[in-house]
Formats: C-alpha cells, structure tokens, sequence
C-alpha cells in the first residue's frame, strides 16, 4: 500500500478566469440562455470551423436535436458502435428510431465494413462515435453514407478540439461532410461547462429547427424577446424539449475553449509519456495515435493482455486502487445493459470483437492537471500490479 497521495482518475482543471466569469455573470443578472451562451455558441463556431452551432445542456441533447432536427423517427434504422456512453443509443430510441450495433474495429472505434454489414432498407443514419477523442475513418463513413444516403451525426462527446485530414471535427464546409455534431461539456469531458453540449452542422435549415426545439419549440428565444423589438407575444411552432444552455454554464465553457488548444497539447504530452513508461510492459497494450488524425487523448485507455496475466480486469482496478490511483473502464457494452436486452439491433452477436476488447479495457488517469511525476507514479503502480499478477510461464516438459 502506497503512503503517498493517491492520484484521481479525474480532476478538472478551472482556474481564476472561470470563477470570475461566473461571478460576473451572478452580478449580470442574467443567468439563463443571454449574451453568454450567444458568445460561447460564435467562439465555439469558429474554433469547430461549422457554418452553424447551437449551444445546449448537454451532449445527449445535441445527439436528440439532430436525429429530430433531420427527419429521424419511428420505422428509421440508425447504426452506431456498441462501444460508446448509453447515450448514444436512447437518444435514437428516443427520436423513435431503432438503433443497429456496428462493431468495432481494433483501434475501438466503429469499424466501416461492419457499418455496411448492418445496413438495410430501412438504415437511415449512421452514429459514428470518436472514442476517446481518436476520430473515426470519415473518409470511408462518408463513402458508405453518399453511396446508401445516409445521415452522419458524429457523437463528437469526446472531440472537442480533434482533426481529421487537418480539419476540426464538428467542421461542415466543405464535403464530404457530416450532416451534425454533437460536442459534450460534461464535467469530465476535455472542455467542459459543468453541463453543456454544441450541435455544429452546414445546414442552415437543421441548426434552425434545432435551436427552435431547443427551447420547447418556440420560435425566439427568450434572448431576442428581450432585444430592443421585445414583445410578449411568441409562438409554439412544434413541441419541443428544454434544451437551452444557461449563461452560467456558458460562462465555464467559455474560458476551457480559450485553454483548450493548450489542454490537448499538454493531454499529448502526458500520452507521450505514458507511451515511453509502459511501451514495454508486455502485459499492456497502449493506445496509439492515428496518421492524418488529431486526438484529444480525452482518455488513455489502455488494454490488458489477459492471458499473461492470473487476475482480471476488476481485480487489477482494484489493486491499482489500493496503491492509490484511480481508473475507470469505457464503456460497458451496449448489449451488456438490461436496458437494450430485448432489442434485436443491440444483441450481443452483432459486435463480438466489442465484447472481447471490453474486459480488457482500463482508463488511466489523464487531464492536463497532471504532473509528470505522477504520471511516473501511475506507470510504476500499474508495473507493480503487472508484476505481482504475472502467470508464471509454464515451460513444455522436454525443453
Ligand atoms: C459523455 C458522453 C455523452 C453524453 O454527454 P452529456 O453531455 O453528458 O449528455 C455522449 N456520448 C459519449 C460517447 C459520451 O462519452
């Protein structure tokens, strides 16, 4: 048992700025949707590249707004990864639409060609998932989805900040393209807002429709109603949901945007790191880095060979705990969750490689808050535990 101060597997990384922003904005007056969420939603636009941004509560909403926003509903197929957040897949039952599970690929992220293997008639979209913040093979999703018309919405939870071919992700431009993108500012994700989440897309008549559904399907916020032309009057042009991004929220979010650049630089880093400490435990695989892609390394996750090894994955969580440093694992499987049980698109048959990467799967500590020496400390309890759980290697009688 380690005497020294345990290391979290997260801490967030607020400074003055954030605090004082959110002190101005008590002062303000204005706590809901105004000036602030206004100026985060255009810092957020031009920092993504996207023609359009609406800022929302959270990423689960953004997921919602754009399945809404582009026509998704009940008879639709939507195909996603079954490694991902649970959110991905109720906001498609909740837009009414049935979600088919993908598998993965070997860097974890939804594998092209078993994209193509789910699709039928009645696919209508595509959930690709930037896990850990490596972008997914866009060039061959966009292929797929102009060849069998599919919609793409990137469930961007995990890429605030990520490239691909040396564009933002959440970018819509040029072609090809994604159709939205949905951004999370969860406490723990790698820019966050307390709560919060962005939907970018190209299309002007999407971001319209979803900033109205925003809030409750009124067709001006509370913002504009308040503007110089102010009025009582407003009108519920379709039931919509409560959506909106408060001021306070936006007030966090602002200054981890203007820190973000330099919160993935330092994130790299402490892969880099990482990378030279463990590269050569043979019981750990570590992460790579993709050619032509911009990871925000949101996560470092790294897998377990199993099969050097006498305990299992919650076991070794467990004694990487007891030396005092924290871990997580992501995600538990789609098909693993009750929830999704009786749903033919989420059965465990349709991503076996997902379910064999899964227990091999533990999240270490990584937040632009942590220091090198404790990044060593990480690296020496995870040799610690590899050592104390290593199989003995049985030599064949004869040799
Ligand atoms: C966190 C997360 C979400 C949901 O984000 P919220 O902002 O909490 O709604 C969606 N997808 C993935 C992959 C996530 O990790």
């Amino acid at each position: 048992m380690s005497e020294r101060a345990p290391i979290p597997f997260h801490r967030s990384s607020i400074g003055r700025e954030e605090i004082d922003e959110v002190v101005a904005t008590l002062e303000s007056g204005w706590l809901t949707t105004g000036p602030r969420a206004d100026r985060f939603e255009r810092e957020f636009r031009a920092y993504a590249d996207a023609p359009q941004a609406v800022a929302v509560n959270s990423c689960t909403a953004a997921l919602h707004l754009a399945l809404v926003s582009l026509g998704i509903g009940p008879g639709d197929e939507v195909i996603t990864t079954p490694l991902t957040f649970c959110a991905t897949v109720n906001t498609i039952l909740h837009a009414g639409a049935t979600p088919l599970l993908a598998d993965v690929g070997p860097d974890g992220n939804i594998d092209p060609e078993s994209i193509r293997q789910a699709l039928t008639a009645r696919t209508r979209a595509v959930v690709p998932v930037h896990l850990a913040g490596l972008p997914c093979a866009m060039d061959e999703i966009w292929r797929l989805a102009g060849a069998h018309g599919l919609k793409v919405i990137e469930d961007a939870a995990h890429a605030a900040g990520a490239r691909y071919r040396g564009r933002p992700i959440g970018a819509a431009c040029s072609e090809p393209r994604s159709d939205a993108a949905a951004f999370s500012f969860y406490a723990t994700k790698n820019l966050t807002a307390g709560e919060g989440g962005m939907l970018t897309t190209g299309n002007a008549e999407i971001a319209r429709r979803a900033r109205s559904l925003t809030l409750h399907g009124i067709s001006r916020d509370a913002w504009s109603r308040r503007g110089r032309r102010a009025s009582w009057r407003y009108e519920v042009v379709e039931p919509g949901f409560k959506y909106n991004l408060s001021d306070l929220h936006a007030a966090i979010g602002l200054h981890q945007l203007r820190k973000l650049e330099s919160f993935i630089e330092r994130r790299a880093e402490l892969a880099r790191l990482y990378g030279e400490l463990l590269g050569d435990v043979d019981e750990i695989e570590t992460p790579r880095d993709a050619a032509g892609r911009r990871h925000t390394w949101h996560l470092y996750m790294v897998r377990l060979r199993l099969e050097a090894l006498e305990i299992d994955r919650a076991e070794f969580v467990e004694r990487l705990a007891e030396r005092g440093v924290g871990s997580g694992v992501h995600f538990i499987p789609i098909p693993l969750h009750p929830a999704y049980r009786s749903l033919a698109g989420c059965a465990p048959e349709r991503c076996p490689r997902a379910l064999e990467m899964y227990p091999r799967l533990v999240s270490l500590p990584m937040y632009p808050g942590l220091r090198n020496d404790e990044v060593e400390r990480v690296a020496a309890e995870v040799k610690a535990v590899v050592r104390s759980a290593r199989k003995a290697v049985t030599v064949p009688v004869g040799v």
